[in-house]
């Protein structure tokens, strides 16, 4: 059988980085990184697209990158995407609903240490990485310390550790043990055709609520342009209302045509509103459940949504679909309970 044919699109970060006088500067050529990867069982092909550390990645830089998979989707069985780890979440989330219905798998990966230092786990991640866009189905993936994670769901939650990443709620696609890549569950892609759709609206904001957080502050990110708001509130998905009254501040600002969607906190497990006062009558004022989701997810999921005109109606539909698998729906689990 002929090798599968795969695409490196290299953009930077920790793994084609090297030593400077103003500290570890990402320098490094796709070319490189493969050169030290050794001989794979695949035919690959390499393109540098940017060489930024993915703190500098942002809304623009997602296009362009959407763009590129999309322009090469149908040359290709797999792509990957090397990128910094700290914003990599952020990107697979936003690709994600940029490319919805993708027909190959697309794998970003990194490393927590520059490629050329012996130890690294560079080319650990790269060899995962080639071969989850060689077996995967198709979607966006993110892949990481020998776990393959769907990228809607991934987190970057070490700074140091190889283990830096984790997939939340819901299993890791794949995982590598001694017996390769042992598939976790059926993850189905939606079928659907796929479209390149990077329109976005990225005047939003995230913000972790705090006791004594003053409610005023949603309306000065109003007035200064703020479009939508996503909240990480408590456990799940609870907050203050008296003396500062959050729950009223929603209230205003989605009759505002404001969008508010709430998560949690805590890292794992669902957000429901309906189970407390505090998060009912913030239910009742219209803050929209993320139920689920991973903040990179909610923010992303509220970027495009407002990209496409959504006005606040239409978001909480949107918020109630699941989309790319980044959301488990009540109706999700009743089907698992079955
Ligand atoms: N600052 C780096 C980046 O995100 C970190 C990394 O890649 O691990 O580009």
């Amino acid at each position: 059988m002929a090798n599968k044919k795969l695409l490196l699109l290299s953009t930077g970060g920790t793994i084609a980085s090297v030593v400077s006088d103003s500290g570890l500067v990402p320098k490094e050529s796709g070319e490189k990184l493969i050169k030290l990867l050794g001989k794979l069982p695949f035919d690959i092909d390499v393109k540098d697209i940017l060489q930024l550390d993915s703190s500098n990645i942002q809304p623009e830089e997602w296009e362009f990158i959407a763009e590129k998979i999309f322009l090469y989707r149908n040359d290709y069985d797999g792509i990957v995407v090397s990128h910094g780890t700290d914003t990599m979440a952020y990107t697979a989330s936003m690709l994600s609903f940029m490319l919805q219905g993708i027909n190959i798998p697309v794998v970003l990966t990194g490393s927590q240490v520059p490629i050329n230092v012996v130890l690294s786990d560079a080319p650990d991640n790269l060899r995962l990485a080639f071969s989850a866009a060689a077996k995967c189905l198709p979607g966006i993936y993110l892949a990481f310390d020998q776990k393959i994670m769907l990228g809607c769901r991934s987190v970057k939650v070490r700074t140091t550790n190889f283990n830096a990443f984790e997939s939340v709620n819901m299993p890791p696609v794949a995982r590598i043990t001694s017996d390769g890549m042992v598939f976790s569950h059926n993850f189905e892609p939606k079928k659907k055709k796929c479209v390149l759709n990077t329109k976005i609206d990225s005047q939003v904001s995230l913000v972790k609520l705090f006791p004594g957080f003053d409610p005023d502050l949603l309306f000065a990110m109003a007035d200064s342009g703020c479009h939508g708001i996503v909240i990480e509130a408590y456990g799940m998905g609870g907050m203050n209302y008296i003396r500062r009254n959050m729950v009223a501040a929603i209230g205003k600002l989605i009759r505002r045509g404001i969008p508010v969607i709430t998560t949690s906190q805590c890292l794992y497990e669902r957000s429901d509103l309906t189970k407390y006062e505090v998060g009912r009558l913030a239910l009742l004022e219209g803050a929209i459940s993320a139920h689920d989701m991973t903040s990179e997810s909610a923010i992303a999921k509220l970027m495009w949504a407002l990209g496409q005109g959504m006005d606040v109606h239409e978001v909480a539909r949107f918020f109630n679909t699941d989309v790319v698998g980044e959301v488990t729906l009540d109706e999700d689990k009743e089907k698992e309970e079955e």
